[in-house]
């Protein structure tokens, strides 16, 4: 059988984390791949990004340089603190329990450093790039992909990575379809270490740690960035974005308001604040197929399962996705295996994907909890667990022996070796008349 035989031109749609990671993972593989993105380039946006185990894992067997590790910051400790700051759980040295339990680490990256390291991979793979081409819709017979200039990309198999706002989906399902308020808003403040002139805060931040602090109906989040150099505060809150605005600047005296009474670090540090941007954070329905029925469309990252930030999943998981697709794909031995492949993806997928989803809305619950009688309980949990063994389940899932191993365990890689070790009809040099129903 020829390369020629099995070689699919993949088109990838968006340049995110996801795409990128899809992208690789199938250059990887052996497959001709082609990126469309809408943004003209990729420039210096959003904000810190925590990479936990499942993904840092996949950014190793990517051979991703050492210069881009050098921009990380590998968090020695989580703390979770009461709004008032009593501590309420700590995991330290959380660097060294991490690596000893998962061999591969947490670190805390800028979205930008981590999309930069993930283009410049796959251009060294080949992969290809259009930008300043946003997908209006895909022509299913093809397929292919119409962009907003009027260019065509076609391919033997489109990858819809176009994030929470997705064309793909809304061709794939026929119609509008407008992703779903979470109830909850997101200030992101990214602070450098010019901007911090305390000594103590400094300190914080040069001394790199997760410390979450959580109250009623809101939590907050600090890590700090490239070795360092930066600090990143995300303060989860009540949505109060009119309905239809996904973004705005907002208030920095509002915003501090929310926050009178809390922790006095946590004011210092907001205290340096000059301004800041709310996000509405947004989810969306599960879909009943990842796949379509041509067996020429494929789903991945926010555009199927956005979730809440609440256990930093969203980026990590969708680099599981495109590992696990572009690892799937390189066992490829003939392109009319391909439905056969692509079930067996969704089905590896999917229910992963979906369940991280509703784990993050089950944290919400437990970090939002009004003062009263289930706050009073979960802070006995935490409380009778400080400075011991953790037992599950307990009310931060970020150190839960229960739900911590299931998220940052997961290898994709070992995934699909194992996946396609159960199903060896279909990864055959045999031609099999049809694709069979994988083997989960
Ligand atoms: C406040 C906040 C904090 C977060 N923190 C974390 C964290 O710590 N860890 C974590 O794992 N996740 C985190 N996330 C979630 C994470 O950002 C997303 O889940 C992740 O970026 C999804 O990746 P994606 O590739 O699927 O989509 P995206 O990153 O949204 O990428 C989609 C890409 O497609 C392009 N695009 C869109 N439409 C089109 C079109 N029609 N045609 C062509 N291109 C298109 C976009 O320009 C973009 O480049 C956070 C999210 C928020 C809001």
């Amino acid at each position: 059988m020829s390369t020629e035989d099995r070689k699919l031109q993949i088109l990838v749609v968006g340049a995110g984390l996801g795409g990128l990671s899809a992208a690789i993972s199938c250059a990887i593989a052996g497959h001709s791949v082609h990126v469309v993105e809408s943004a003209k380039e990729l420039v210096e946006i959003g904000a810190g990004l925590q990479i936990t185990p499942n993904a840092s894992r996949l950014l190793k067997h990517w051979k991703l340089p050492d210069s881009f590790w050098e921009t990380g910051a590998e968090p020695t400790a989580l703390t979770v603190h009461r709004y008032s700051g009593q501590k309420l759980a700590e995991d330290r040295p959380f660097d060294q329990h991490t690596r000893s339990k998962y061999g591969a680490p947490f670190v805390d990256f800028h979205r930008c450093d981590l999309q930069q390291a993930l283009y410049s991979r796959s251009v060294e793979l080949g992969v290809t790039f259009s930008f300043g081409q946003r997908v209006e819709s895909i022509d299913f017979s093809g397929p292919s992909a119409l962009t907003d200039t009027g260019a065509t990309f076609s391919g033997d198999l489109i990858v819809a990575a176009d994030g929470l706002w997705s064309r793909c989906r809304e061709s794939f399902l026929g119609g509008k379809d407008e992703p779903l308020p979470t109830g909850d808003l997101a200030y992101r403040i990214v602070l450098t270490t010019d901007q911090i002139k305390d000594p103590k805060l400094r300190a914080w931040v040069e001394n790199p740690e997760v410390h979450f602090w959580i109250g009623p109906g809101a939590h907050v989040v600090g890590y700090s960035l490239r070795a360092g150099k930066m600090y990143n505060i995300v303060l989860l809150v009540p949505d109060d974005l009119p309905a239809g605005v996904a973004r705005q600047t907002g208030s920095v005296d509002q915003m501090r308001k929310l926050f009178d009474g809390w922790d006095p670090i946590l004011n210092e540090f907001l205290g340096c604040v000059d301004k800041v941007d709310k996000w509405k954070l947004m989810h969306r329905s599960e879909m009943a197929h990842w796949v379509n029925d041509d067996s020429n469309l494929v789903f991945l990252g926010d555009s199927c399962h956005p979730m809440l930030p609440y256990l930093a999943q969203g980026a990590n998981s969708s680099m599981e996705d495109g590992a696990v697709l572009g690892s799937l794909l390189g066992h490829l031995k003939r392109k009319s295996d391909l439905p056969g492949v692509l079930r067996l993806y969704e089905s590896l997928r999917k229910s992963r994907g979906e369940a991280i989803a509703r784990e993050t809305f089950k944290q919400r619950h437990d970090f939002h909890l009004p003062d009263g009688e289930e706050q009073r309980k979960r802070d006995e949990i935490f409380l009778s667990q400080l400075g011991k063994e953790l037992k599950g389940p307990f009310p931060s899932r970020w150190t839960c022996p229960e739900v911590q191993p299931w998220i940052y365990g997961y290898d994709a890689i070992k995934e699909v070796e194992d996946a396609v070790a159960r199903n060896p009809e279909l990864f055959s040099n045999n031609a099999i008349s049809s694709s069979p129903r994988p083997v989960l």
